[in-house]
């Protein structure tokens, strides 16, 4: 190119503005150097803002020799200040370094033709051996990102304002490539490593076992930080031991079954919570029986990061192995870093999912045992129910007759013992009888008698019953209904228990000369009946649990005064199997009124249950 012609420069620099990928553009801007603007040779460096240091990237145009001998050579940002500086600024970018007579001609910068470094310039415009000339890029904000070194004009005079001008408009468009494709590169692997953070990050949240999930991320890692193997070991800091969970590569079976003291390299690294970075295995005292590792001659580079827990404390420690020419870098491990961190976290999950596992068997064996027991205590009520119904119900109609002087006449005080011994051994029949029906709801073989029953007998009938309780108690019973109520198909002795329960408890739970009130009436095809007294009430507490099995709830009363708490489990289960529904509102100290639905026909009963329920939770208690 001759080098005034602007024209080739310009169709150069937008050829070069659009490259991408950053390696082949360092590559046509030093080829660019020499084929166009008619320099020898050119070496590019660039800024790594890691090392803080310019590397040389690429060169072009230098015997084989010298290319090799100056692989990954770098710079520091202060040595490009002191060189910048002793050269003459012939342009924003370009810097010209005039070499002076007697200068030593033996460094880098005479390699291409050394025999000429001694020899002095013959004419003032001359291109020494010995000079150099530096080529900047800049970033938008000026600050210098690399710069070039064009070598040997092959013209072999110093470079003409109008080369100059053309390095500099060459510059100018280069800094704007290079720093565009370092963007990009900088994205590409920004990108690249989130992608692999979220492969790891989606792999932790499956249920998968944790063979697999370390298996993943270090496949992920893999990319980033080349190893020839990988082992993880988990910390059990009670026993002291390093124990492998995950390795690969020919030893991977006997490493897995290398138990061990938390000793060693691992064990450092364990307990200092730092990583280590091992030259070589060979020359270091730590690193102590690893399986394969004394066969390979060369020894390894060894990387030990600790997998540290949310705690802080290592959960485990992650090694890996590579041939000690490919010494592991710190760059390298804080690439490998997050890895690590998702590699903790498979562990913590693991260790979490193993105690999870042995409090769910533990759970479950309790809960088989007590399974049993339940079925025990069951059948034992069933017998025991059995057993004692028989003596009661005789013992029962011995003590009536006797009672009534069927045989012989009896004393008042004796009649009163009786009266006494009926009403206790009638307590223990009726207790007995709800332990049998309980049992009976247990093993669901309880059949229903349906046949069509008057609510408002069975109400008559079940007052007279407790005649003596109402009347002893001074209640004030009043029934809203007359003699008769719409039919109902039912089971004409469980509804009898249902109104008898409440009413019971409505007497019981009532101080004497307390009112308690019997109304029914007709809703969503249902007969509904309510027993509403102005008794102790419900503490609100206790009314969540008022129909549990066995439930009593905080009253004055004891248990010596006749309280079971089935009456209203049964009652609700009884009503529930006629597909009706029994709810209640009370309040502490004011009252409770207990209702239940019984449907007119049977078989309608499921979709209306629901209405019923929608309307006891409507229901405010008063
Ligand atoms: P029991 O009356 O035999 O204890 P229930 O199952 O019939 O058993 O009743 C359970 C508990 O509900 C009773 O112990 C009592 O605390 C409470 N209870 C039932 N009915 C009433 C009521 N009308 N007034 C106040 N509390 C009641």
């Amino acid at each position: 190119m001759r080098e005034d012609k602007l024209e080739r420069t310009l169709e150069l620099t937008t050829s070069i503005l659009s490259m991408r990928d950053l390696n082949a553009l360092m590559r046509k801007i030093v080829d660019s150097v020499t084929d166009d603007f008619g320099f020898e040779g050119c070496d590019l460096f660039l800024l790594d803002e890691g090392k803080n240091e310019y590397v040389l990237m690429t060169t072009q145009g230098f015997p084989q020799s010298i290319t090799d001998r100056v692989e990954g050579y770098s710079k520091s940002i202060r040595t490009v200040k002191d060189q910048l500086s002793e050269a003459e600024r012939v342009g924003r970018f370009t810097y010209l370094y005039k070499s002076k007579p007697g200068e030593n001609g033996s460094n880098y910068y005479s390699v291409l033709h050394p025999e000429r470094a001694k020899l002095p310039r013959a004419q003032e415009d001359d291109w020494h051996e010995l000079d150099v000339l530096y080529v900047t890029f800049e970033d938008p904000e000026g600050n210098i990102i690399g710069f070039m070194e064009p070598d040997g004009p092959r013209s072999g005079k110093l470079p003409s304002p109008s080369l100059v001008t053309n390095l500099e408009i060459f510059a100018s468009l280069a800094s704007i490539a290079i720093f565009n494709a370092s963007t990009v590169e900088e994205l590409g692997s920004s990108v690249k490593k989130l992608k692999a953070m979220l492969a790891t990050t989606a792999v932790l949240q499956q249920p998968g076992d944790l063979r697999t999930t370390l298996q993943t991320i270090a496949e992920k890692l893999f990319d980033f930080v080349p190893f020839d193997e990988i082992s993880v070991y988990v910390t059990d800091w009670d026993k002291n031991l390093l124990v492998p969970v995950y390795a690969t590569g020919q030893y991977a079976d006997e490493i897995m079954a290398d138990i061990g003291p938390m000793t060693g390299l691992a064990g450092t690294v364990a307990r200092s919570g730092n990583v280590e970075i091992v030259k070589n295995s060979d020359e270091d005292d730590r690193v102590e029986d690893i399986p394969g590792l004394e066969d390979i001659e060369e020894g390894s580079t060894i990387m030990a990061i600790p997998l540290k827990g949310k705690s802080g404390v290592a959960e485990g420690v992650l090694e890996l192995y590579r041939d000690p020419n490919r010494r592991f870098t710190h760059e390298e491990y804080e690439l490998a870093e997050p890895f690590a961190t998702h590699a903790a976290i498979a562990l913590e999950n693991a260790k979490l999912r193993d105690e999870l596992q042995e409090n769910l068997e533990s759970v479950q064996k309790a809960y088989e045992e007590m399974k049993g027991l339940d079925k025990m205590k069951d059948s034992l009520v069933d017998t025991i129910s059995h057993e004692i119904r028989t003596p009661l119900t005789t013992i029962f109609g011995y003590v009536e007759m006797a009672s009534v002087g069927m045989y012989g006449d009896i004393p008042p005080k004796m009649k009163e013992k009786f009266d006494t011994m009926l009403l206790q051994v009638r307590r223990v029949n009726q207790l007995v009888s709800a332990m049998l029906e309980l049992s009976r709801l247990q093993n669901e073989d309880l059949k229903l008698e349906l046949e069509p029953v008057n609510v408002a007998m069975v109400t008559r009938e079940v007052l007279r019953d407790l005649e003596h309780e109402v009347a002893n108690n001074k209640h004030i019973v009043t029934v809203l209904f007359g003699n008769s109520l719409p039919i109902v198909q039912a089971d004409r002795l469980r509804i009898h228990d249902v109104v008898e329960n409440l009413l019971s408890n409505a007497v019981k739970y009532t101080n004497p000369g307390g009112k308690i009130d019997i109304g029914a009436d007709i809703v969503d095809g249902k007969l509904h009946c309510w027993v509403k007294d102005n008794g102790i009430g419900i503490p609100a507490e206790d009314q969540k649990r008022i129909f549990d099995r066995f439930f009593i709830a905080e009253s004055g009363l004891t248990r010596a005064d006749n309280r079971v708490g089935i009456g209203l489990h049964i009652s609700r289960e009884m009503v529930r199997r006629h597909g009706g529904e029994m709810w209640f509102e009370s309040r502490k100290g004011v009252g409770s009124t207990f209702h239940f639905t019984i449907p007119l026909k049977p078989g309608s009963a499921r979709k209306e249950t629901a209405i019923i329920n929608s309307k006891a939770n409507r229901t405010r208690p008063h």
